[in-house]
């Protein structure tokens, strides 16, 4: 039944299970309504626009719901919804730390001044560049939390994040409980005291985290999207420190660092000490409309059968889920393991595996994949590169899937455009800034 501590959830869902009955007996919750004085409870949303009115076959009365919130199902003025008022769980102090690689100098600095800002409640930014090895520079913060017997959340805006942080966390703390959250995932209902959670999965917890992480802090949804920004400081306890790590830190983001005095940890370098690769661009004209007519446009085509013939895994980003959807056809023509994957695609977690597996040799895909994921000596190029969804961003977290392995620490990264933007400029120079930086 601890399950429910440092959640809020809708009764109706939990009703019938055994834990949650016995935490009713024993009045460890506490019920509130859904919507209470135009505020919906769950996502605290005030905005009138967002709620809709409706006559409910529930409660057989008008009733209002919350659309900003509907995607975690929905909460209407008749739900009711509980927190835990318990006594708190005894979370455990000893935690296995299984990680045996070695930390760079660097990395070891960035580990040292995180947990240094934690330990003093502080807010911190880690702006490490792709491939500077973020992750294992979590493993000794999160540890020295988890130790004081800390909850911990590690939050993204990305599912695709979350599927590949969740098994190397596993790995690391393998006596911990640790739990993956994400739309679809099969959540035991336990306590777990480090939680690997995309944002929106948020909105379910209240005063829950002791210590609150959030990864790939400038991805799509999050930078748009106030209700996510809220989850994160609702998610929290009021005093607890919020560490944000990226690649690419938004000028917003920035900004709100120096005036709240974080501390800060830049790592220019890749953990191997080998420069970032520099993105190559190649016009290509008509790109989408020679795909849509059944044609692979023949720069692309070479490409790809050099990616074949040298039997290296490819990763081949377009601007929309249409043009995965053409494009994924055509070059099954070529080889009958390229693949496809998007947002929606029920089969995404698989293909990815299949890829780094090498039981596939390349994947079309939309930005979904564009951070987070590691492949050794995945070549990657970008289809209409110019599209507007390839912000500098999201060019630099594409380059950044390059060359992330030791043992193959280049690749190649084309941009095929029509007519050069700005974003591609200043992802190109951003890179070769940053591989000029002096460490
Ligand atoms: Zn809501
Ligand atoms: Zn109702």
């Amino acid at each position: 039944m601890h399950f429910l501590e440092g959640r809020i959830v809708d009764t109706c869902v939990y009703e019938h299970e055994a834990w949650f009955q016995e935490a009713v007996a024993k009045k460890f919750l506490v019920y509130k309504a859904g919507i209470i004085d135009g505020q919906c409870q769950r996502c605290r949303n005030t905005n009138l626009s967002f709620f809709y009115t409706f006559h409910c076959a529930v409660c057989e009365d008008v009733c209002t719901y919350c659309r900003k919130c509907i995607r975690l199902g929905r909460v209407s003025s008749c739900t009711q919804l509980v927190t835990w008022n318990g006594p708190p769980y005894t979370r455990a102090i000893a935690h296995h730390y299984n990680f045996h690689g070695q930390l760079t100098a660097a990395q070891q600095h960035a580990a040292e001044q995180i947990i240094d800002s934690l330990e003093q409640k502080r807010g911190h930014l880690l702006h490490a560049v792709c491939g500077a090895g973020k992750t294992e520079i979590l493993f000794q913060p999160i540890v020295a939390a988890l130790k004081k017997g800390l909850r911990v959340c590690v939050a993204t805006p990305r599912t695709d994040v979350v599927l590949e942080l969740f098994p190397r966390f596993q790995q690391a703390f393998s006596q911990t409980s640790i739990q993956a959250l994400y739309g679809g995932a099969t959540v035991e209902p336990i306590f777990a005291q480090l939680i690997i959670a995309t944002t929106h999965q948020l909105l379910r917890f209240e005063d829950a985290f002791d210590v609150m992480i959030v990864d790939e802090a400038d991805a799509f949804p999050y930078t748009y999207d106030d209700m996510l920004q809220q989850a994160v400081h609702k998610a929290k306890t009021p005093d607890a420190p919020i560490l944000f790590v990226t690649a690419t830190p938004t000028k917003p983001l920035l900004k709100q660092m120096k005036k709240e005095q974080w501390g800060y940890s830049f790592l220019p370098r890749r953990y191997h000490g080998y420069a970032l690769p520099v993105p190559t661009m190649r016009a290509l004209r008509r790109a989408a409309k020679q795909i849509r007519s059944g044609k692979i446009p023949s720069k692309l085509k070479g490409w790809i059968e050099e990616r074949l013939a040298q039997q290296q895994p490819f990763l081949l980003f377009v601007p929309t889920v249409e043009l995965v959807k053409q494009l994924v056809p055509l070059l099954q023509q070529l080889d009958e393991q390229i693949d496809g994957v998007y947002a929606e695609d029920e089969a995404r977690k698989e293909k990815v595996l299949a890829l780094r597996a090498q039981q596939l040799k390349g994947l079309v895909t939309t930005t979904i994949l564009e951070r987070g994921i590691t492949i050794t000596n995945v070549q990657v190029a970008v289809i209409c590169a110019d599209d507007a969804i390839f912000d500098a961003g999201a060019l630099i977290q594409i380059s950044g899937r390059v060359g992330r392995h030791q043992a193959y620490p280049t690749g190649d990264i084309v941009l095929f455009y029509d007519a050069i933007t700005l974003a591609m400029d200043e992802a190109i120079r951003e890179i070769k800034r940053l591989n000029e930086v002096r460490v």
